[in-house]
Protein backbone atom coordinates (compact mmCIF):
# COMPACT_ATOMS: atom_id res chain seq x y z
CA UNK A 1 0.00 0.00 0.00
CA UNK A 2 1.16 3.46 -0.45
CA UNK A 3 1.66 6.18 2.09
CA UNK A 4 -1.13 7.87 1.01
CA UNK A 5 -3.80 4.81 0.52
CA UNK A 6 -2.57 3.79 3.89
CA UNK A 7 -3.24 7.13 5.73
CA UNK A 8 -6.66 7.11 4.06
CA UNK A 9 -7.73 3.58 5.28
CA UNK A 10 -6.66 5.09 8.83
CA UNK A 11 -9.96 6.74 9.25
CA UNK A 12 -13.95 6.56 9.02
CA UNK A 13 -14.10 3.95 11.49
CA UNK A 14 -17.73 2.23 11.86
CA UNK A 15 -20.33 2.81 14.32
CA UNK A 16 -22.45 -0.21 15.59
CA UNK A 17 -25.38 -0.07 17.92
CA UNK A 18 -25.50 -1.94 21.22
CA UNK A 19 -27.52 -2.58 24.40
CA UNK A 20 -26.00 -2.94 27.62
CA UNK A 21 -28.37 -2.95 30.22
CA UNK A 22 -30.62 -0.09 30.41
CA UNK A 23 -28.09 2.01 28.32
CA UNK A 24 -29.10 1.50 23.88
CA UNK A 25 -25.48 3.05 23.02
CA UNK A 26 -23.85 3.94 19.96
CA UNK A 27 -19.47 2.54 19.53
CA UNK A 28 -17.41 4.40 17.88
CA UNK A 29 -14.83 1.47 16.63
CA UNK A 30 -11.81 3.03 16.77
CA UNK A 31 -10.13 -0.20 18.01
CA UNK A 32 -11.08 -1.20 14.18
CA UNK A 33 -8.83 1.80 12.46
CA UNK A 34 -6.31 -0.85 11.93
CA UNK A 35 -4.24 -4.23 12.90
CA UNK A 36 -1.26 -2.15 14.84
CA UNK A 37 -2.13 1.40 14.51
CA UNK A 38 -5.65 2.09 16.44
CA UNK A 39 -6.98 3.73 19.09
CA UNK A 40 -6.99 6.99 20.34
CA UNK A 41 -2.96 6.76 19.52
CA UNK A 42 -3.59 6.41 16.22
CA UNK A 43 -5.64 9.56 16.35
CA UNK A 44 -3.47 11.33 18.57
CA UNK A 45 -0.60 10.23 16.90
CA UNK A 46 -1.76 10.69 13.22
CA UNK A 47 -0.34 14.04 12.40
CA UNK A 48 2.92 12.36 12.42
CA UNK A 49 1.70 9.77 10.19
CA UNK A 50 0.30 12.08 7.62
CA UNK A 51 2.72 15.13 8.25
CA UNK A 52 6.29 16.02 6.73
CA UNK A 53 8.91 14.35 8.82
CA UNK A 54 11.07 13.31 6.05
CA UNK A 55 14.31 14.56 8.09
CA UNK A 56 13.16 12.49 11.16
CA UNK A 57 15.28 8.92 11.52
CA UNK A 58 14.08 8.73 15.26
CA UNK A 59 11.16 9.41 17.73
CA UNK A 60 11.81 9.17 21.50
CA UNK A 61 9.44 8.97 23.96
CA UNK A 62 8.98 7.37 27.50
CA UNK A 63 6.37 6.05 30.09
CA UNK A 64 5.20 2.14 30.93
CA UNK A 65 6.42 -0.96 29.17
CA UNK A 66 2.37 -1.69 28.90
CA UNK A 67 1.34 1.38 27.74
CA UNK A 68 -0.88 1.17 25.06
CA UNK A 69 1.16 4.34 23.25
CA UNK A 70 4.41 2.26 23.65
CA UNK A 71 2.87 -0.45 20.69
CA UNK A 72 1.19 2.68 18.66
CA UNK A 73 4.46 4.01 18.45
CA UNK A 74 6.83 1.31 17.79
CA UNK A 75 3.69 0.47 14.87
CA UNK A 76 3.77 4.17 13.31
CA UNK A 77 7.95 3.66 13.46
CA UNK A 78 7.77 0.44 11.86
CA UNK A 79 5.47 2.45 9.08
CA UNK A 80 7.39 5.15 9.02
CA UNK A 81 10.89 3.23 8.77
CA UNK A 82 12.02 5.29 11.93
CA UNK A 83 13.89 4.03 15.22
CA UNK A 84 11.39 4.02 18.50
CA UNK A 85 13.81 4.30 21.59
CA UNK A 86 11.29 3.94 24.42
CA UNK A 87 12.81 4.91 28.40
CA UNK A 88 11.09 2.95 30.69
CA UNK A 89 11.80 3.39 34.88
CA UNK A 90 12.30 -0.70 34.71
CA UNK A 91 11.24 -3.71 33.01
CA UNK A 92 9.49 -6.17 35.66
CA UNK A 93 12.10 -9.44 35.96
CA UNK A 94 8.75 -11.86 34.93
CA UNK A 95 7.55 -9.27 32.24
CA UNK A 96 11.10 -10.06 30.74
CA UNK A 97 10.75 -13.80 31.20
CA UNK A 98 7.68 -13.18 29.57
CA UNK A 99 6.82 -10.80 27.62
CA UNK A 100 3.45 -10.13 26.87
CA UNK A 101 0.91 -7.69 25.34
CA UNK A 102 1.92 -4.10 24.39
CA UNK A 103 5.59 -4.63 25.66
CA UNK A 104 5.88 -8.18 23.27
CA UNK A 105 4.53 -6.40 20.53
CA UNK A 106 6.33 -3.68 20.53
CA UNK A 107 9.64 -5.74 20.62
CA UNK A 108 7.77 -7.34 17.83
CA UNK A 109 8.25 -4.38 15.94
CA UNK A 110 11.38 -3.63 16.28
CA UNK A 111 11.08 -0.80 18.94
CA UNK A 112 14.29 -0.17 21.64
CA UNK A 113 12.85 -0.48 25.16
CA UNK A 114 15.50 1.02 27.81
CA UNK A 115 15.01 0.90 31.50
CA UNK A 116 16.83 4.05 33.27
CA UNK A 117 16.26 2.99 37.09
CA UNK A 118 19.80 1.69 37.41
CA UNK A 119 23.24 2.58 37.58
CA UNK A 120 24.15 2.61 34.05
CA UNK A 121 21.58 5.24 33.82
CA UNK A 122 21.84 6.93 37.23
CA UNK A 123 18.67 5.85 38.41
CA UNK A 124 16.75 8.64 36.89
CA UNK A 125 13.36 8.74 36.01
CA UNK A 126 12.77 8.58 32.03
CA UNK A 127 11.71 12.10 31.79
CA UNK A 128 14.76 12.91 33.00
CA UNK A 129 17.11 10.89 31.69
CA UNK A 130 16.28 12.14 28.33
CA UNK A 131 15.77 15.61 29.08
CA UNK A 132 19.53 15.33 30.98
CA UNK A 133 21.18 13.04 28.50
CA UNK A 134 19.81 13.42 25.29
CA UNK A 135 20.39 16.50 23.59
CA UNK A 136 17.67 17.98 21.23
CA UNK A 137 18.96 16.60 17.32
CA UNK A 138 17.06 17.31 14.47
CA UNK A 139 16.44 14.06 13.21
CA UNK A 140 14.85 13.24 16.51
CA UNK A 141 11.26 13.99 17.73
CA UNK A 142 10.62 13.62 21.58
CA UNK A 143 7.14 12.60 22.39
CA UNK A 144 5.54 13.27 25.64
CA UNK A 145 4.14 10.67 27.77
CA UNK A 146 0.86 9.13 26.27
CA UNK A 147 0.64 11.55 23.59
CA UNK A 148 0.01 14.70 25.80
CA UNK A 149 1.10 17.25 23.49
CA UNK A 150 -0.83 19.83 21.05
CA UNK A 151 0.38 17.30 18.15
CA UNK A 152 -2.39 15.06 19.05
CA UNK A 153 -5.12 18.01 18.23
CA UNK A 154 -5.51 17.20 14.30
CA UNK A 155 -6.03 13.71 14.94
CA UNK A 156 -9.07 13.85 17.37
CA UNK A 157 -10.19 16.64 15.87
CA UNK A 158 -10.35 14.18 12.69
CA UNK A 159 -12.65 12.06 15.03
CA UNK A 160 -15.09 15.08 16.17
CA UNK A 161 -15.61 15.60 12.66
CA UNK A 162 -16.51 12.48 12.18
CA UNK A 163 -18.64 12.13 14.57
CA UNK A 164 -20.46 15.14 14.23
CA UNK A 165 -21.17 13.78 10.89
CA UNK A 166 -22.21 10.43 11.54
CA UNK A 167 -24.81 12.40 14.23
CA UNK A 168 -25.68 14.66 11.37
CA UNK A 169 -26.59 11.84 8.82
CA UNK A 170 -28.24 9.35 11.39
CA UNK A 171 -30.51 12.40 12.07
CA UNK A 172 -29.12 11.44 16.04
CA UNK A 173 -30.85 13.55 18.65
CA UNK A 174 -29.45 14.12 21.96
CA UNK A 175 -26.56 12.70 21.44
CA UNK A 176 -23.51 12.64 24.83
CA UNK A 177 -20.07 10.91 24.03
CA UNK A 178 -18.26 9.51 26.28
CA UNK A 179 -14.60 8.60 26.68
CA UNK A 180 -12.48 7.35 29.92
CA UNK A 181 -9.23 9.59 30.24
CA UNK A 182 -5.46 8.64 30.88
CA UNK A 183 -4.09 12.14 30.45
CA UNK A 184 -7.21 13.52 29.01
CA UNK A 185 -6.00 14.94 25.61
CA UNK A 186 -8.18 13.16 23.61
CA UNK A 187 -11.52 14.06 25.70
CA UNK A 188 -10.55 17.77 25.83
CA UNK A 189 -10.03 18.15 22.27
CA UNK A 190 -12.85 16.50 21.29
CA UNK A 191 -14.85 18.86 23.99
CA UNK A 192 -13.52 21.90 22.37
CA UNK A 193 -15.10 21.03 19.08
CA UNK A 194 -18.59 19.53 20.16
CA UNK A 195 -18.75 22.48 22.58
CA UNK A 196 -19.38 24.35 19.24
CA UNK A 197 -22.16 22.23 18.61
CA UNK A 198 -23.71 22.31 21.57
CA UNK A 199 -23.33 18.36 21.87
CA UNK A 200 -21.74 17.15 25.56
CA UNK A 201 -18.70 15.18 26.35
CA UNK A 202 -18.40 13.16 29.39
CA UNK A 203 -15.40 11.21 30.55
CA UNK A 204 -14.07 10.33 34.27
CA UNK A 205 -10.56 10.13 35.78
CA UNK A 206 -8.37 6.92 34.99
CA UNK A 207 -5.20 8.15 36.63
CA UNK A 208 -5.01 9.87 39.25
CA UNK A 209 -8.38 11.44 40.33
CA UNK A 210 -10.52 14.46 38.94
CA UNK A 211 -7.98 16.87 40.31
CA UNK A 212 -5.12 15.44 38.31
CA UNK A 213 -6.91 15.59 35.48
CA UNK A 214 -8.31 19.18 35.77
CA UNK A 215 -3.92 19.98 35.88
CA UNK A 216 -3.84 17.93 32.68
CA UNK A 217 -6.60 19.98 31.02
CA UNK A 218 -4.61 22.99 32.04
CA UNK A 219 -1.50 21.84 30.97
CA UNK A 220 -3.18 22.28 27.62
CA UNK A 221 -4.69 25.62 28.49
CA UNK A 222 -8.01 24.50 28.24
CA UNK A 223 -10.69 27.26 29.34
CA UNK A 224 -13.25 24.85 29.71
CA UNK A 225 -13.50 20.90 30.35
CA UNK A 226 -15.46 17.76 29.07
CA UNK A 227 -18.23 16.91 32.25
CA UNK A 228 -16.20 14.73 34.34
CA UNK A 229 -18.15 11.29 36.18
CA UNK A 230 -16.50 9.81 39.57
CA UNK A 231 -17.39 6.91 41.87
CA UNK A 232 -17.48 7.79 45.24
CA UNK A 233 -14.26 5.95 45.91
CA UNK A 234 -11.13 6.42 45.39
CA UNK A 235 -10.08 4.35 41.83
CA UNK A 236 -6.33 3.37 41.21
CA UNK A 237 -5.24 3.21 37.97
CA UNK A 238 -4.17 -0.42 36.96
CA UNK A 239 -5.52 -1.73 40.08
CA UNK A 240 -7.49 -5.22 39.71
CA UNK A 241 -10.82 -4.61 41.25
CA UNK A 242 -13.29 -7.15 41.16
CA UNK A 243 -16.04 -4.40 39.63
CA UNK A 244 -14.07 -3.51 36.94
CA UNK A 245 -13.49 -7.35 35.66
CA UNK A 246 -16.98 -8.16 36.41
CA UNK A 247 -18.39 -4.95 34.59
CA UNK A 248 -15.52 -5.95 31.99
CA UNK A 249 -17.21 -9.52 31.68
CA UNK A 250 -20.89 -8.08 31.50
CA UNK A 251 -19.62 -5.74 28.42
CA UNK A 252 -18.44 -8.45 26.67
CA UNK A 253 -21.19 -11.09 27.14
CA UNK A 254 -23.99 -8.42 26.19
CA UNK A 255 -22.05 -6.81 23.27
CA UNK A 256 -19.88 -9.02 22.31
CA UNK A 257 -17.08 -6.24 21.70
CA UNK A 258 -14.02 -6.60 23.75
CA UNK A 259 -13.34 -3.34 26.17
CA UNK A 260 -9.95 -2.76 27.35
CA UNK A 261 -9.31 -3.65 30.64
CA UNK A 262 -7.67 -0.61 32.20
CA UNK A 263 -9.90 2.30 30.70
CA UNK A 264 -13.76 1.58 30.07
CA UNK A 265 -14.33 -0.53 33.32
CA UNK A 266 -14.13 2.95 35.22
CA UNK A 267 -16.33 4.68 32.40
CA UNK A 268 -19.34 2.18 32.43
CA UNK A 269 -19.47 2.27 36.32
CA UNK A 270 -19.08 5.57 36.26
CA UNK A 271 -22.13 5.58 33.18
CA UNK A 272 -24.16 2.91 35.28
CA UNK A 273 -24.05 4.92 38.32
CA UNK A 274 -25.63 8.10 36.31
CA UNK A 275 -28.17 5.62 34.22
CA UNK A 276 -30.96 7.65 34.91
CA UNK A 277 -29.27 10.88 33.36
CA UNK A 278 -27.58 9.35 30.01
CA UNK A 279 -29.87 6.05 29.36
CA UNK A 280 -32.02 8.76 28.16
CA UNK A 281 -29.98 10.17 25.95
CA UNK A 282 -28.66 8.53 22.84
CA UNK A 283 -24.88 7.66 24.11
CA UNK A 284 -22.00 7.20 21.76
CA UNK A 285 -18.63 5.39 23.02
CA UNK A 286 -15.34 6.07 21.86
CA UNK A 287 -13.89 2.58 21.90
CA UNK A 288 -10.32 3.60 22.12
CA UNK A 289 -8.24 0.55 21.79
CA UNK A 290 -6.25 -1.02 24.41
CA UNK A 291 -7.09 -4.63 23.56
CA UNK A 292 -3.70 -5.43 22.91
CA UNK A 293 -3.03 -4.61 26.73
CA UNK A 294 -5.68 -7.09 27.56
CA UNK A 295 -3.07 -9.87 26.96
CA UNK A 296 -1.53 -9.08 29.87
CA UNK A 297 -4.05 -7.77 32.51
CA UNK A 298 -6.47 -10.60 31.45
CA UNK A 299 -3.76 -13.27 33.31
CA UNK A 300 -3.63 -11.35 36.19
CA UNK A 301 -7.72 -10.37 36.76
CA UNK A 302 -7.82 -14.46 36.12
CA UNK A 303 -5.00 -15.27 38.50
CA UNK A 304 -6.85 -13.21 41.03
CA UNK A 305 -10.52 -13.80 40.83
CA UNK A 306 -10.64 -17.40 39.35
CA UNK A 307 -14.62 -17.37 40.00
CA UNK A 308 -16.13 -14.55 38.54
CA UNK A 309 -16.81 -16.04 35.22
CA UNK A 310 -19.83 -17.65 37.69
CA UNK A 311 -20.43 -14.78 40.08
CA UNK A 312 -20.68 -12.56 36.76
CA UNK A 313 -23.70 -14.08 35.51
CA UNK A 314 -25.57 -15.17 38.95
CA UNK A 315 -26.14 -11.84 39.73
CA UNK A 316 -24.66 -12.38 43.00
CA UNK A 317 -25.23 -9.90 45.67
CA UNK A 318 -21.41 -9.77 46.83
CA UNK A 319 -21.15 -7.92 42.80
CA UNK A 320 -24.07 -6.36 42.72
CA UNK A 321 -23.85 -2.76 41.15
CA UNK A 322 -21.50 -0.25 42.66
CA UNK A 323 -24.06 1.91 44.41
C1 LIG B 1 -4.38 6.09 26.08
C2 LIG B 1 -5.73 5.52 26.27
C3 LIG B 1 -6.73 6.22 26.96
C4 LIG B 1 -6.50 7.59 27.55
O1 LIG B 1 -6.35 8.59 26.57
P1 LIG B 1 -5.97 10.07 26.98
O2 LIG B 1 -5.99 10.86 25.72
O3 LIG B 1 -4.60 10.02 27.57
O4 LIG B 1 -6.97 10.54 27.98
C5 LIG B 1 -7.97 5.61 27.10
N1 LIG B 1 -8.22 4.38 26.61
C6 LIG B 1 -7.28 3.68 25.96
C7 LIG B 1 -7.62 2.33 25.46
C8 LIG B 1 -6.01 4.24 25.75
O5 LIG B 1 -5.07 3.53 25.10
Amino acid sequence: MTDKALIQSICDSPVTRHQFGRFQFFLKRDELLHPEFSGNKARKFMSLLTGNYRHIKTITSYGSPQANSLYSLAALAQIKGWRLEYYVDHIPEFMQQNPTGNYRAALGLGAKIIATNNEAHGFLRPEDYIHRYLPPRDDTLIIPEGGRCELARDGVSALAYELLAWIKENQIRSPVIALPSGTGTTALYLHQIMKMYHIPVITCACVGGKDYLIQQFLSLQADSYPTMLELPKKHHFGKLYQENYHIWMQLYHQTNVEFDLLYDPLMWRCLRQNEAEYSKMNLIYIHQGGIKGNESMLPRYQRKYPDIDKLAFNQSPALSPDT
